[in-house]
Order: structure tokens, then sequence, then C-alpha cells
């Protein structure tokens, strides 16, 4: 995690729409992003964490929901029992960016909807153990996506009050402000 605030613009659009998508060259760099599966912190992470945090909610960042389940989310309110993952657009076939690669699709299909399929067996097994699982998609607006999981907090258990509509505006007026 960097110190620096990712910038002045608080919604998040899609980093990559085309043409830059991994191939099957087997650098290290490409290996290790296959490996993890799951790009930590990235701008739309950090933005909806700053909001939440501003907002007066308290969670705890890349944990494991349950005990002996090797999963991690990316933001967990444990009284709550929500768990929030960010979900890269490429690597969980995101509907609205579903730029399969055409070389090696059969391989890059299979990743994909490999990641898809844990993604819904992760979400049973949370919901099986009375959590609750909620995905946002890496292009979403960070925004939205806290009043989604602000809203959904609150609902599971009365918290801190503040709106996140009021934290965001706080936060790019501080970041605007530098
Ligand atoms: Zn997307």
């Amino acid at each position: 995690m960097t110190a620096r605030p990712p910038g002045p613009v608080v919604r998040v659009t899609p980093r990559r729409q085309n043409g830059d998508m991994p191939t099957l060259e087997t650098t290290p760099k490409i290996r290790a992003r296959m490996s993890k599966q799951r790009s930590h912190d990235t701008s739309i992470e950090i933005t909806l964490r700053r909001i939440l945090h501003a907002a007066g909610f308290r969670y705890r960042v890349h944990r494991k929901p349950l005990k002996g389940m090797r999963r991690e989310a990316d933001i967990l309110f444990g009284p709550a029992r929500i768990a929030v993952f960010v979900d890269g657009c490429f690597w969980h076939g995101c509907p609205e960016h579903a730029t399969w690669p055409k070389n090696n699709a059969g391989f890059w299909r299979e990743k994909i909807e490999k990641n898809r399929a844990r993604d819904l067996d992760t979400d049973a097994r949370l919901a099986a153990a009375g959590w609750l699982s909620v995905r946002v998609w890496e292009h979403e607006s960070a925004v939205e996506a806290a009043e989604r999981i602000a809203a959904l907090v609150r609902e599971r258990r009365p918290g801190p009050g503040r709106s996140t509509a009021e934290a965001a505006t706080e936060y790019t007026a501080r970041l605007v402000a530098g």
C-alpha cells in the first residue's frame, strides 16, 4: 500500500480496455501475477477503504474470513460478518469488460472460468458460515461501492453514522487541497 493517495478523481475507470492483455509468455512477472490472481491494493480498493474509513467504519484488510478456508477478503467487517472482494475485470471475467484474449483462448478461458467458479464457491462457503460476500468490480465507482457496502454493514450491525457521500466529498476536497 502506498502512502500517496491515488489521485484527485474518485470515480475509477477501468485501467485496461484492450490491447493491453497479458499474453501467455511466461515471464517471471506474468507468472507472479498468475499465481497471485488478485491484484492487491488496486486504486479502487484503496479509495474504497479510505472512503469507508472516513465514514467511520473500521475493518481489516486482506484477511481470511474463515479459518481453514485459504481465501482472503480484501476488506473484512468482522462483527457484521461481511467480506468484500474487489475483483479484477480481466481475471474474474467481468461481463462488461470480458475481453477474452484471442491467443491461447482456451488457456485463458479455463483460467478465468476457474476463477469464477472459485469465487462462487467462496461466496457459498461464506454464506454457509453466516457471512455475506460482497463483490466489487475493479471498474466500479468507489463512491457507489462504498455506499453499497456501508448500507450492508449498517443493516447487519448498527454502527457509526456518517454518510459515505459526505465522507467522499470530504475525501475529494482533501485530495484537491493536497
Ligand atoms: Zn469491468
